[in-house]
Parts: C-alpha cells; structure tokens; sequence
C-alpha cells in the first residue's frame, strides 16, 4: 500500500478508500465555477489532496499532486 512518511515519523497509509486521513481541497475561488448539480468526479479533479497526521496534526498538502510532493503545515504552539 502507498504511503507517506511524515516528518514526526508518522506513517500515513494512502491507499485506503476513502482515506480517514486525506481531505480534498479547493479554492474558493474554483469552487465558485460549480452551479447546481455538481459532478463529484469534476470537483475530485480540481481538488488538491491533504493529508492530516493523526500524531502530530500537520497538514500535508500536495499542491502539485502526489506526485511532486508535499508541503507540511504545523500548528503552531
Ligand atoms: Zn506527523
């Protein structure tokens, strides 16, 4: 299975579906293009994966996608 290995040590498996700790997001700015009725398979594909450690709580966002990387985000203290 996939996975991430966070900068706390964490490991962050991301093959499961759905993934407890991936979110999706968007810009509010992309999500104000959608009206009605909206196509979840179009709003995945404008979205930017992120992983939420369960250990520490940083964020792991991939804005290029999963391929490129991820910039970690931690809570301050
Ligand atoms: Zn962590």
């Amino acid at each position: 299975m996939p996975k991430e290995l966070c900068k706390c040590g964490q490991v962050l498996y991301l093959g499961e579906i759905p993934n407890p700790v991936e979110w999706q997001i968007i810009s509010d700015v992309e999500f104000d293009r959608y009206t009605g009725q909206i196509d979840a398979e179009m709003l995945y594909a404008d979205t930017k994966p992120m992983l939420v450690c369960p250990h520490c709580h940083r964020l792991l966002v991939y804005w290029q996608g999963f391929s490129n990387g991820y910039t970690a985000y931690r809570q301050e203290e």
